[in-house]
């Protein structure tokens, strides 16, 4: 029987600073499968400032640009100053060399003024090659065999920079290829997140807060039997607990539910994680690197606990809602299908919350492309458009179905506010879109009533006791 493989991923913020770093090791190192892969973000707030050094750059403030990467390549040079002396001395030359390439980097734009989406991939791609290697540095010296991978070795996309697809047959040949011979030997590989490359070498990355997606494509090139993602809350949480204090742990969600709270605002998963692992059945959890010993939550195709309950609210702010009221033309001759099309051409994610016979309601948090969307839009029917608005959306699975449950939910609902409509989108969830400014204000009642006053969640979800 082939060894069990168990993929970690940690987080920015799991790697913030040296203390951070310990506790990965620690972690990693209390891992008890047989063997074991490790993905990394870059430290925190190191991509934003790779990215904003840049737009600095192409605006001419080259002195800026270089001296807010700085304060940066100096966390990285504090978590090496921990360690001893010929591994300080290779990661010191390593950051130092990375200074002098982001220079060169930087000095180019202020030139060209011209930051391309390649030019901003290969930045960006700074951080995690870092953090792996240090990382790598840091568990070698606690004594476990771990060996840096160049993450752009394994995970192969087309030539989408800022958000490049994975080219999944590719990918696993040579993610197998570049893992397969360290797992053998009993090593553990360290390798970045959110970085990539084309077929022919060329430096993409996954798009913002990917690292998770990384995760869960090593997990299924190597058929992995878990996914663990690290972080700095105690897994999925009933919502946001920068809204409401009194959210809790949600035990177990099933791949749809994970997915929907990630589309519909949740940042604790990155939207693209779910599909690989759903689609080879690997198990996902979520947990705290400050608290290991939470068990947080796990991610699985189970389902049968607390159908029809609402597991989490998710929500999503700065959105714009699009409603198109269709032509009658238009109505016989496949208005849905014209819409997609034009979602497609944009290559935008246009969420579809509402339709009926004759009109759709269309949400976005596109701003760029929005107004070349809408006029394309406006050949199939009128458009209005209104900004500052929020979707709520409570998920879980079967919320339509069960017996009962549904109209306990919307009851539920309605006593929240009573102007608000909802609707559904899938059997797996209640949506509504309302004023941006009361969102928090509906969240902490929804949250209340569902969870707090039971209206809609079964207790028997903590079925791992
Ligand atoms: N470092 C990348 C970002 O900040 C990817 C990640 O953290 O998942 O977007
Ligand atoms: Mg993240």
């Amino acid at each position: 029987m082939p060894a069990k493989v168990t993929v970690m991923k940690f987080g920015g913020t799991s790697i913030e600073d040296q203390a951070a770093f310990e506790r990965v090791a620690q972690i990693v190192a209390s891992d008890k499968s047989e063997r074991t892969v490790v993905v990394v973000s870059a430290m925190s707030r190191v991509t934003d400032a790779l990215l904003s050094s840049l737009q600095m750059a192409a605006q001419g403030e080259i002195k800026t640009a270089l001296d807010s990467i700085d304060e940066h390549l100096e966390r990285h040079l504090q978590v090496a100053s921990g360690l001893r002396a010929s591994a300080r001395a290779d990661a010191t030359l390593l950051i130092e060399s990375v200074r002098r390439e982001i220079g060169d980097l930087l000095n180019a734009v202020s030139f060209s003024r011209k930051p391309s989406a390649r030019l901003q991939d290969n930045i960006a791609s700074y951080g995690e090659r870092l953090s792996a290697c240090l990382l790598a540095a840091v568990l070698a010296e606690r004594g476990l065999p771990a060996s840096y991978v160049d993450a752009r070795r394994c995970i192969t996309t087309d030539e989408e920079h800022g958000k490049a697809n994975p080219l999944p047959g590719l990918t696993t040949q040579r993610t197998c290829a570049a893992l397969e011979p360290l797992l053998k030997a009993g090593r553990v590989p360290v390798m970045g997140g959110f970085i990539a490359a084309t077929i022919r070498g060329v430096t993409t990355t996954l798009g913002r807060g990917s690292s998770d997606y990384t995760a869960t494509l090593v997990s299924a090139a190597l058929g992995a039997s878990e996914t663990q993602i690290w972080t700095d809350v105690n897994g999925v949480l009933t919502a946001d607990p920068r809204l409401i204090k009194t959210a809790r742990t949600v035990p177990l969600l099933s791949y749809g539910e994970a997915a929907e709270l990630a589309r519909f605002g949740a940042k604790v998963l990155h939207p693209k994680t779910i599909q690989p692992a759903a689609q080879h059945k690997i198990p996902v959890s979520i947990r705290n690197s400050r608290a290991p010993e939470k068990v947080g939550t796990l991610i699985c195709a189970r389902t049968e606990a607390a159908q029809g309950a609402v597991k989490a609210i998710a929500h999503q702010t700065g959105m714009t809602m699009v409603e198109v009221t269709s032509t009658p033309a238009f109505v016989a001759n496949g208005f849905l299908h014209a819409i997609r099309r034009i979602a497609g051409r944009h290559q935008t994610a246009l969420n579809i919350v509402a339709t009926s016979e004759i009109g759709v309601s269309l949400a976005s948090q596109e701003t760029s492309a929005l107004a070349l969307i809408v006029d394309d839009l406006r050949q199939v029917g009128s458009v209005e458009v209104s900004s500052d608005r929020a979707i709520i959306c409570c998920v879980g699975e079967g919320l339509q179905s069960a017996a009962g449950s549904a109209s306990k939910i919307r009851s539920a609902l309605r006593d929240v506010d009573s102007t608000l409509s909802w609707c559904s989108t899938s059997s797996n969830n209640f949506i509504s879109v309302l004023d941006e400014a009361a969102v928090g204000t509906v969240i902490s009642l929804l949250h209340h009533e569902i969870f707090e006053n039971n209206a809609g969640i079964d207790e028997r979800t903590d079925f791992r006791g």
